[in-house]
This record gives C-alpha cells, sequence and structure tokens, in this order.
C-alpha cells in the first residue's frame, strides 16, 4: 500500500523529472521561464519568478527576461547583492528563504524547526543560487504564498537544490546561444553594411540602409540616424519618425564630434558619421530605459567604424561608376551605355531599314516592397528580375537598367508582333515567379511575387532623334500603369 510518505515523494520525482525533461529542450527565454514556473507549480503556485545573472564589470545583475539587460533600479539591486554575497560561499549547497539561509545538509528535524520560524502564513520568497561548477554566478528569485508545511522537509529542499542545478546548466546555455545568435547577427549587420557599397552609392540612400541594418541586430534597442543638410542642421533620415524631449541637446553637444559619446544616464550613445575626418551626421542609439552596456557599445563601435568605410567609399563609387558601363547590382548595362547603344541601333536601322522596338519596363508597386520588406529585399528583387530579362531575351538584344526599378530593353531586327510577344511572355514569367527571400530570416514570410508593367514604342525612320522612340515607350508605359498595371501597352499615335 502506498503511504503519505511514498506519494510525497512520487511528487518530488515528478518535479525533478520534469524540470529535466523541460530544460532539455532547447527552447527560448520566453519558453524557459514558462517552463520553470510550470514546474514549480507542481508544489505551489508562484506569485514572481526572477532570473538574474552578477555583472562583474557593473556591480548589478542582468536580468533573463528582459535579454539579459542590465538592471539599474538601484534599491532593488542592493538588496540581491546583499543575497548574493550571502550565497557565494555555499558553493550552490544552499538557498534563502525569506532573507534567511537554509543548507540542505540541516537534519530534518532541525531543519523544519528552522523553517517554521521563518516562514509566516505560507509565505516564502526564495532566492536559489545560479551556478557554474559549483560557482555561484546568478539568483532565481520566487515568491509563493503557498510555502506549507508539506514543503518544509529536508527531501523537498534536496530537490529544489538538484532543481536550481540545472535550471542553472539551462540558463547558462540560453545566455550562450543568446549572444552566439547575437554575434551571428552583428556579422550579418556588418557583411550588410560593407555591401551597400557594391550596389548604391548615394548617401541619402545609403543611410537608411545602414540604420536598417543596424536596427535589424540592435533588437530592443531604437536606432536612428540623421544627415547634416546644407544648414548643418541634422535631420532625421532614419526611421521616419523618432523624438525624445532630450533630443536636440544631445544632437547639439554633439554638432562637431569625432567620436562616440555617451549620455550620463547611459540610456543613449551618439555615434559620428565621418566623411573625410568631417562630421556628416550621426547614429544615434537609444537604449529605450536601459543603460547601454560595454557589448552595446563595443558593437555600436564596429558597426560605425563600418558604416564610415561606406560613406567614405560612396562618393569615389559613384566617380568610378560613371565611368562603367555595367550596373553593379543587376550587371546589365547601365544608363549611360544603353544610351550609346541606342544611338548606335538606331543609327543602323536607319542605314539597313531594319525593324527596331524599344521597351521600358518598370516593377509595379515597388515602394511597398521596400516597405514591407526591407531594401535588402528590395535589391534582391531588383537582381532576380535583371536576371529573368537576361534569360528571356536574345544574345543581340541589349538591356539595361535604366534607373532604380526601372529596366530597358532593345530589340534589333523585332516587329510589333514579336516584340509583344516577348514583352507578355516576360511580363507572365516575373508574374509566376516566386523570389526566395527565405535568407533575409523575415519571419513567415518565404517567398515575394510581383508583377511589372511594360511601354513598347517603335523605331521611326522619319525621327531618328532617340528621345522621341523613349517618349513614346514611356507614354505607354504610363499607360500601362494607369489601366491597372501589369499588363503591355504598345504605343498608339493618338496618345501623345
Ligand atoms: P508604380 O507601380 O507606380 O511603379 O509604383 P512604385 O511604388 O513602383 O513607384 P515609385 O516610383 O513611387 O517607387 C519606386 C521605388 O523604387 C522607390 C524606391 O524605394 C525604389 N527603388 C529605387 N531604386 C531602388 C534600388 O536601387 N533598390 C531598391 N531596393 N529600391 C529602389
Ligand atoms: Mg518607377
Ligand atoms: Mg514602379
Amino acid at each position: 500500500m502506498q503511504t503519505f510518505n511514498d506519494s510525497k515523494k512520487v511528487i518530488e520525482l515528478t518535479f525533478l523529472w520534469e524540470v529535466a525533461r523541460a530544460l532539455n529542450e532547447n527552447i527560448s527565454s520566453e519558453d524557459l521561464i514558462k517552463s520553470i514556473k510550470t514546474i514549480f507549480c507542481i508544489f505551489f503556485k508562484i506569485n514572481y519568478l526572477k532570473i538574474l545573472l552578477y555583472e562583474e564589470n557593473f556591480d548589478t545583475f542582468s536580468d533573463f527576461s528582459r535579454n539579459w539587460n542590465i538592471l539599474s533600479k538601484v534599491d532593488d539591486k542592493e538588496r540581491l547583492i546583499n543575497f548574493f554575497k550571502v550565497l557565494i560561499p555555499q558553493q550552490g549547497r544552499g538557498f534563502l528563504i525569506n532573507d534567511s539561509l537554509v543548507k540542505f545538509d540541516n537534519k530534518e528535524k532541525v531543519l523544519r524547526a528552522e523553517i517554521s520560524k521563518i516562514i509566516k502564513d505560507n509565505k516564502a520568497v526564495l532566492v536559489l543560487p545560479i551556478t557554474d561548477k559549483n560557482e555561484v554566478i546568478g539568483l532565481i528569485e520566487l515568491q509563493t504564498d503557498e510555502f506549507t508545511p508539506d514543503c518544509q522537509n529536508l527531501d523537498f529542499i534536496m530537490s529544489l537544490n538538484i532543481a536550481a542545478t540545472q535550471i542553472s546548466t539551462a540558463i547558462i546555455n540560453n545566455k550562450l546561444n543568446y549572444f552566439m545568435q547575437q554575434n551571428v547577427e552583428f556579422y550579418k549587420a556588418m557583411k550588410d553594411i560593407a555591401k551597400l557599397i557594391e550596389s548604391q552609392y548615394e548617401l541619402n540612400y545609403i543611410l537608411p540602409l545602414i540604420g536598417e541594418s543596424i536596427s535589424k541586430f540592435a533588437i530592443n534597442k531604437q536606432i536612428s540616424i540623421f544627415y547634416k543638410d546644407e544648414n548643418s542642421k541634422y535631420k532625421l533620415l532614419w526611421p521616419k519618425k523618432y523624438c525624445y524631449d532630450g533630443l536636440n541637446n544631445l544632437l547639439k553637444k554633439n554638432e562637431n564630434a569625432l567620436t562616440y559619446n555617451i549620455s550620463n544616464d547611459g540610456h543613449f550613445g551618439v555615434f559620428p558619421l565621418l566623411k573625410e575626418g568631417i562630421n556628416i551626421g550621426v547614429v544615434l542609439i537609444d537604449g529605450k530605459n536601459n543603460k547601454l552596456d560595454e557589448k552595446d557599445i563595443f558593437y555600436m563601435e564596429q558597426l560605425i567604424r563600418q558604416s564610415n568605410i561606406t560613406v567614405e567609399k560612396a562618393e569615389y563609387y559613384a566617380e568610378t561608376l560613371k565611368q562603367a558601363t555595367i550596373d553593379a547590382l543587376t550587371g546589365l548595362n547601365n544608363r549611360r551605355q544603353f544610351e550609346t547603344r541606342l544611338e548606335q541601333e538606331i543609327n543602323i536601322a536607319k542605314r539597313k531599314k531594319s525593324h527596331l522596338c524599344f521597351m521600358l519596363l518598370d516593377i509595379d508597386y515597388f515602394k511597398s516592397v521596400n516597405d514591407t520588406f526591407g531594401h535588402l529585399v528590395g535589391d534582391e528583387i531588383l537582381y532576380n528580375v535583371a536576371k529573368i530579362i537576361r534569360e528571356e531575351i536574345r544574345t543581340y538584344d541589349i538591356a539595361a537598367r535604366y534607373g532604380g526599378e526601372e529596366f530597358c530593353l532593345l530589340l534589333p531586327d523585332t516587329t510589333v508582333p514579336k516584340a509583344l510577344l516577348i514583352a507578355n511572355r516576360l511580363r507572365e514569367r516575373i508574374e509566376k515567379s516566386k523570389f526566395d527571400i527565405s535568407s533575409f530570416n523575415l519571419t513567415n514570410v518565404k517567398n515575394v511575387s510581383i508583377t511589372i508593367s511594360i511601354g513598347i514604342s517603335v523605331f521611326d525612320p522619319k525621327y531618328p532623334d532617340f528621345t522621341k522612340i523613349f517618349k513614346e515607350a514611356d507614354s505607354a508605359l504610363y499607360k500601362a500603369k494607369q489601366e491597372g498595371r501589369n499588363r503591355v501597352i504598345l504605343f498608339s499615335n493618338q496618345e501623345l
């Protein structure tokens, strides 16, 4: 027959088994807190639970439930530091109940007598140690109103100790994972910022993208980017809106700063953007009511250094790209090269009296793609649209990226029906394509679909001027947009 003591043992073993099982799973921080709470609820209800690791450099704790942010509330800090100091010499072989130290190697009777003295109305605040190889490195604090006499025996106290050790392992793993993940995100942001230079060269365009990349990394913090206008006044470039009361003061103080500054309360960091050694703007990091810690500042320093290299190179790149013939993002001809080729082909068509068709392609609602998924996804789509264009045309057709999300195509020796066929084939293929954006790690979104509109014009030997063929295609494209997009329109004279 099962005795009263046996059934209690079963509960204790169930508790330990639940702890082991829950902590064995590779779980997120939120799930981990939930599991720990659920496990303790086998014994008693928990009013609150805190998981804190001691941070030597700051003589305070980082809080698990807030992404290991440093705790700055002073009175709470002193109380916890006192607990921590009491627990250190115990090396994980004891914990606190209502501020009194309880060691699990006590004799059963002494222990019960001791605990009954410190418990009133079954209310208890427990502070368990988080240990790493017997060294106390943090605290688990929980409060319950159900610390009944049943909980006051040696077996129970021992199970709590074992649980604390197992929970410690899970927490340490979780913290390591968190920082490893943060490192991965950091290197991704560095790479994204470095890569910007390959496809973009206008500062007004690059800086918001830098903001986007850093923001993805600096979770739980607000990044904003200010750029000096013609009157040397800081203008917000990223995000669309950002305000806080002390903003103007903070910017004023850093007007000509060449190195970063952290605000007196430690909540804000201002990092200058430099070009040729001159402050041209700043990146502001707002800890959103939390102090920035050493790591935040270290990471930001690296990211801003990379951003400054990108900024520095931007103008130089713009100059070189002007000389180039190829568009860096898509590998198609650039606008300058296209115009040269257009002139050549017009001359050939005139001389040979051959057909020549021209197309302007524009991605529909592309701004909303950028707004929804970010510019890097936008760039990926531009790259893939260019790839499809290249695959769909013949070797002697000439394709170019004419502007942001506009492409053009010149089709020598091509009649109008043939051009319409090519245009529609291209339009349909793009409509059916699912552009894979899974590598951008946007939750739930694996791919994006888009459509394009196309305007077609035909070379008229009576007007060898190339602006006419261009204007006509543009006007047909405009009509395609007006008629609902995702369509091909051939220019006809009545429309001009
Ligand atoms: P519509 O159907 O009328 O063409 O709508 P749209 O949103 O495509 O047109 P709009 O001209 O308003 O916006 C074009 C957008 O293309 C604006 C800009 O964000 C985006 N864009 C331009 N150049 C680039 C680029 O190099 N990379 C990325 N990602 N986006 C670009
Ligand atoms: Mg456009
Ligand atoms: Mg467009």
